[in-house]
């Protein structure tokens, strides 16, 4: 109760361990400081006077906060970050020690990554990586260690992350969109960042039964599991009241991050049982990605510390709603615009249509994409399963805009809902909800008043690759439309034919109705020919198409090689991830369910013999007796198939067939195990069963 009296003020330690502007401006040179704030691009090389300038502060601070090493984070093309830590320690004179930290080590860092996948690329072009501090990232300071944001590349310059393509899609956004505010005669912008706001899901169960739980252990997600008796039907959990328990970890997760310097304002209880969310504000893109993989990993951290377990699977509990991120993005200049935002003047509003219009064009032209950058062994739990959005890409812009566009590609005025007549480019339009009264939570797309929030991300996905792809088919569309206008004599007539001829172009992939339903399936795919990619191996091959790499290779985004190596790392990580499955399920079988049943078995008929010898009925017993023993040769069965089909799996080349494969023939098989498994458990006895139930997992804390 020490709580109440205790002076608590956010503002105090608000980013206390972070390197941070303010930090940098107190601690170094003026000369030096400027510097570093040029340095907004990566790969600007700092002078080696610079860099050792910073280095040094940035060590004589870390150590301040009780750092003893220092790493270069970064995030490898697997999607969790890496870190190598080295203590600043060097040996000095009389076996004394010197605490050292050199401007060459904050801005490249050897990484002898050879064990992070490359997709071939470090074998075909050279052995070794390194890694670049990113200085638009700030450094911070956590669990003793001093941690620098970098970029990781290869000695040839292939990129071996997920940082580096971002900050090339930022930059090519930027190009991009300055030349369209050019054309609308804004001189003062010089730069345009695009913003990100993640939300993220996670699932809190109690640490002793996931503990208990080898599937959890392992993967992540239960393989085994009847469905609990109460799932989410009640509806009674979203926004429900906090437990004191969870609010606890809650309160202890936001302090973790606002010290890290990240921007946590938003948690709620989520649609299922102990499934939760949190959401920062947004920032820039970059720092958005790296923060929310700090925030994932805090997550974790946090949850131990309280007897607590988080899970970030995208598909923890089989018939639970999984957990997604939606990623809300838009565009601002440097002169204070939120260029998504309709804005209050006709030009704002024609400005505004302009933006739309591109990001209309990118998102029907590049469906896949999008698609693909939201596909993986976790997600495809969720896309199309009912719950997420489906696995088809459409867009929704509610009613109001819809007239909007619906008057822009006729060349006529627009009525509103209220029946007021706007002529566009003259009149100011009206305000588009910003509300959730206009909300379309079914939607992959969503235009929610001055942003497009993304739903189909999973929730351990990093938010990189969205956005990469986001941003440059973006900037693409934005480039399109620039050389068209770029030599118009009459800009606002040119620019109101163009916008009306890529409406009607491209609306087939603005859907405003209920993306769940099966009517929608049947349209999108059948009327609208948009496509419908069911699977991660079904999606993955869009990165390689010529229509992609064109993209890509125009912006300097990716290299054909750097994209054919991502394709390569996702597939294997796809089938990768299943082979575990299957495993996991095959040793929880043999060591756990099997004996259990037969332990339990061999209990019913002792109860019978021991019945009839008393020449009391046993019919009970023999009923249930014999029950379990089919479902127990059932289970040995299903068993046996699945290892014959993971073993058949070894012989196969890595790679697209292996994938589907394992989607095909090893997937289908689990299903048909998990199947008899869970039909076993729901007669078995509690205390006989050897796993926590769904309804111990979900309820408990
Ligand atoms: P909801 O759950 O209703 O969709 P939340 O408040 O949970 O809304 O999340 C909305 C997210 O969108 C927040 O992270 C917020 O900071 C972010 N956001 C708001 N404006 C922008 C913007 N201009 N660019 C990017 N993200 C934004
Ligand atoms: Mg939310």
């Amino acid at each position: 109760m020490s709580e109440i009296n205790k002076e608590y003020n956010v503002a105090d330690f608000f980013g206390c361990n972070v390197f941070s502007d303010k930090v940098m401006r107190e601690r170094l040179p003026r000369d030096v400081y400027r510097a570093v704030r040029k340095t907004k691009k990566l790969g600007c090389p700092l002078a080696p006077e610079i860099a050792g300038a910073v280095a040094h502060a940035m060590k004589e601070w870390a150590i301040e906060k009780g750092a003893t090493h220092y790493t270069h984070w970064f995030q490898p093309m697997t999607g969790v970050t890496a870190e190598k830590h080295d203590a600043f320690l060097n040996p000095a004179e009389r076996g004394g020690i010197l605490l050292e930290f050199s401007g060459k080590e904050l801005v490249k860092g050897e990484a002898d990554a050879s064990s992070f996948p490359s997709g071939g690329l470090r074998s075909t072009f050279e052995a070794r990586g390194y890694t670049a501090w990113d200085p638009t990232s700030n450094a911070f300071v956590k669990d003793g260690s001093l941690y620098i944001p970098t970029a990781f590349t290869s000695y040839t310059g292939e990129t071996l992350d997920k940082k580096t393509p971002l900050l090339r899609s930022m930059e090519v956004l930027s190009e991009q969109a300055l030349r369209i505010l050019r054309l609308f005669g804004n001189t003062s912008a010089t730069r345009v960042t695009t913003t990100v706001g993640p939300e993220q899901e996670y699932f809190l169960i109690d640490k002793k039964y996931y503990d208990a739980r080898e599937d959890l252990v392992i993967t992540g997600r239960t393989l085994f599991g009847a469905k609990p008796p109460k799932g989410q039907e009640l509806e009674d959990h979203y926004y429900g009241n906090i437990k004191q328990r969870v609010s606890d970890y809650m309160k202890d997760l936001d302090e973790e991050l606002w010290k890290l310097g990240v921007y946590a304002k938003t948690k709620h209880n989520e649609v299922a049982p102990a499934q939760h969310e949190l959401a920062p504000v947004f920032t820039n893109t970059n720092i958005a990605a790296d923060h929310n993989q700090l925030t994932m990993e805090i997550m974790k951290k946090v949850a131990v510390k309280h007897g607590l377990y988080c899970l970030l699977h995208e598909k923890p509990f089989a018939g639970v709603n999984g957990s997604g991120k939606h990623n809300n993005w838009s565009m601002s200049s440097n002169d204070g615009q939120n260029l998504l935002d309709p804005g209050d003047d006709p030009q704002d509003n024609l400005q505004f249509l302009t933006f739309l219009c591109a990001i209309i064009k990118g998102v029907h032209e590049y469906a896949s994409l999008l698609r693909l950058s939201a596909a993986s062994a976790g997600n495809d739990h969720r896309l199309g399963a009912n719950e997420a959005p489906p696995a088809i890409v459409s867009m929704f812009i509610g009613t109001e805009l819809q007239g909007v566009i619906d008057a822009l590609e006729v060349g006529e005025k627009y009525r509103s809902t209220d029946d007021k007549t706007f002529e566009i480019g003259v009149d100011v339009l009206p305000d588009f909800p910003k509300d959730t009264t206009d909300r379309n939570r079914t939607s992959p797309f969503a235009f929610t008043g001055n942003k497009f929030e993304f739903r189909m991300l999973g929730s351990a996905d990093s938010i990189s690759c969205t956005n990469t792809i986001i941003n440059t088919i973006v900037a693409e569309e934005l480039s399109q439309i620039a050389d068209e206008l770029e030599g118009s004599t009459d800009f606002k007539h040119d620019l109101k034919k163009l916008l009306a001829r890529i409406i009607t172009e491209h609306k087939a992939i603005i859907y405003n109705g209920n993306g769940y339903s099966d009517e929608w399936l049947e349209e999108a795919v059948n009327v609208r020919k948009l496509p419908n990619l069911v699977s991660t191996p079904d999606a993955l091959p869009e990165y390689i198409t010529p229509k992609s790499v064109a993209l890509f290779e125009k912006f300097k985004v990716y290299t054909e090689a750097e994209l054919n190596a991502r394709t390569e790392v996702l597939l294997e990580n796809y089938s990768k991830v299943l082979n575990i499955e299957a495993l996991t399920m095959i040793d929880m079988v043999k060591k756990q369910i099997l004996p259990a049943v037969l332990s339990y078995t061999k209990e019913i008929c002792d109860t019978g013999s021991s019945k009839n010898a008393m020449g009391i009925s046993s019919v009970v017993e023999k009923e249930l007796a014999s029950k379990l023993s089919a479902l127990t040769e059932g289970i040995y069965k299903e068993t046996a198939a699945l290892e014959e089909k993971v073993i058949a799996a070894q012989d196969m080349e890595n790679g697209l067939s292996m994938a589907r494969y394992y989607r095909d023939v090893v997937f289908t098989q689990m299903q048909t195990l998990r199947a008899i498994v869970d039909e076993t458990e729901t007669n078995v006895s509690a205390k006989a069963w050897p796993l926590p139930a769904y309804t111990t997992l979900l309820f408990s804390v």
